[in-house]
């Protein structure tokens, strides 16, 4: 018979996820008793199915682009890729999908791991439905932190009950290339997975429903990567869409296109974007409807439920869906749990510590493509969207000695906004092979406001790819 009983934190956080991980990380090292749930894995999305596995496999495969072109190496690098090096790297960089590492870390942090499946059971109570069958009531005293996470999102279209389509999942983890890769989506996934899988020996066709890759960046972004993938033998096509998709006896995908035309492939993968991981954790219990995205204040907190003791953090709250931007909510989220506990008022100075105002202005990322795509703050599109008086200043990367320096074929372009009337920059994307790396140096001058005219001091080593820096000031000045 399953059995009951009733334990008493301070914090209750739901999924272990690196997000989760770190909020209750805070507000135990804030001295507030601390019990975590999962699921799954502790780890969540981004050790087993996402970041580290996908990284491990583009890794490879963007070194010896790199490489390729390089004189003196391109002979050592002539060969295909070791298939079953790179997945057996793949398999260790996801901890073999076991999660003895990250408990352990859970424990020495001092914080309680409660496997199970976690849910909302009205005001600051939380039931678990632990793996043998109990259900263990949690209470807080002061906050439970919402971390589930997202999952991939699949689309409604006829054939779907018997196609088994590869999501996000089944991309990152699958033991062996597929020959024929059938990818829907241009967005990160699908272009970062059209990479690696092309690289280790698929033959992939990504299918893009708009008339490029990367839709949401600046458009030379996609026009670089789809140029590369192309090069590279994949079939990248533009506005088409799946209208049907089925799985034959013998084991191929027939896919049916808007334009008429059929494929066959082995397999299917939908990266056609992300839904949250909130449709069974009793959100009806608190007055929210299951499944809807959580959305919160700057401090972190569920603003439609009363009481200032509900948080969303990482994916589950739309805000910006990325490891490292849902790990900077969770160190706010952590003060602003201690700081209410300690019934302090929250500092919301926008420099101070409660109030996550990067999800707004700056946030960072790197698509791991050939050539690679670093973008944070706006893009012109989105300045023109809001109004914002700009100036667009491009300049091609591949005139550096530091780009020829690096790569003799290097192919890439940066282009920063600066505000017209405060003379800072409000958004950079820079695309070229290495170019990941920049983009810190962008994030500061944009959440610093730092003033153009003091980054003419800031001075970038010669032979670097750095020196676009100077080349964008220049070209600015000059305009
Ligand atoms: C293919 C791919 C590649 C990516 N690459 C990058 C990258 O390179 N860099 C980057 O910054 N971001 C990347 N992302 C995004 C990144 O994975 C997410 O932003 C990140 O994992 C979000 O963390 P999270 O803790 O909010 O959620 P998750 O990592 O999804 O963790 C949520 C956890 O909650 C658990 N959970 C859910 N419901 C319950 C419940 N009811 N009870 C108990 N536990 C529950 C889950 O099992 C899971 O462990 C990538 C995403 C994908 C799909």
């Amino acid at each position: 018979m399953p059995t009951e009983n009733i334990r008493t934190y301070d914090v209750i956080v739901i999924g272990a996820g690196p997000v989760g991980e770190n909020v209750a990380d805070r507000t135990t090292a804030a001295g507030l008793s601390t019990v975590i749930v999962e699921s799954e894995l502790a780890g969540g999305e981004c050790s087993y199915w996402a970041c580290e596995p996908s990284k491990a496999l583009l890794r490879p495969a963007l070194l010896r682009a790199d490489a390729m072109h390089v004189p003196g190496l391109d002979p050592a690098v002539k060969n295909p890729l070791d298939v079953e090096a790179v997945l057996a790297h793949r398999n260790r960089m996801s901890a073999d999908w076991k999660d003895d590492g990250q408990v352990e870390w859970i424990k020495s942090a001092g914080i309680d791991l409660l496997r199970g499946h976690g849910r909302l059971d009205g005001v600051r109570e939380v039931s678990v439905q632990t793996p043998d069958g109990d259900t263990v009531r949690l209470r807080a005293r002061h906050a439970v932190a919402v971390c589930t996470g997202s999952r991939a999102a699949l689309p409604d279209l006829p054939g779907m009950d018997t196609l088994r389509p590869w999501t996000s999942r089944e991309a990152t983890s699958a033991q062996r290339p597929p020959g024929r890769l059938a990818i829907v989506g241009a967005g990160v996934v699908g272009v970062e997975m059209a990479t690696a899988w092309q690289a280790l020996g698929s033959r992939v066709t990504l299918l893009a429903r708009e008339d490029g890759l990367l839709p949401r960046m600046e458009p030379f972004a996609g026009e670089l990567v789809t140029e590369r993938l192309r090069e590279a033998g994949a079939d990248v096509r533009f506005d088409v869409s799946v209208v049907a998709a089925r799985r034959l006896g013998d084991g191929d995908v027939r896919i049916t296109l808007s334009d008429g035309d059929e494929l066959t492939a082995d397999e299917i993968l939908f990266a056609t974007g992300r839904a949250p991981r909130s449709e069974d954790i009793g959100l009806g219990t608190v007055g929210l409807t299951p499944g809807d995205w959580l959305p919160t204040d700057d401090s972190l907190t569920v603003t439609a439920v009363p009481g200032n003791w509900l948080y969303a953090v990482g994916d589950v709250n739309r805000r910006a869906l990325f490891t490292h931007q849902g790990k900077y909510q969770a160190r706010i989220a952590g003060a602003v749990i201690a700081a209410r506990a300690r019934g302090e008022e929250l500092d919301t100075d926008r420099w101070a510590p409660h109030s996550s105002t990067a999800d707004l202005e700056a946030v960072p990322g790197v698509v791991f493509t050939d050539p690679e795509v670093a973008s944070v703050g706006l893009t012109a599109a989105q300045a023109e969207r809001d109004g914002r008086a700009v100036d667009v200043v491009d300049y091609e990367i591949g005139h550096l000695a530091g780009a020829v320096q690096y790569r003799p074929d290097y192919r890439g372009r940066a282009r920063v906004l600066i505000d017209r009337d405060r003379h800072v920059v409000v958004g950079a994307t820079f695309v070229g092979p290495g170019v990941g790396e920049l983009l810190y140096s962008a994030t500061v001058a944009i959440t610093g406001e730092v003033p153009v005219e003091r980054l003419w001091h800031a001075v970038p080593a010669f032979p670097t790819i750095s020196e676009v820096w100077l080349r964008l000031l220049e070209t600015w000045r000059d305009s």
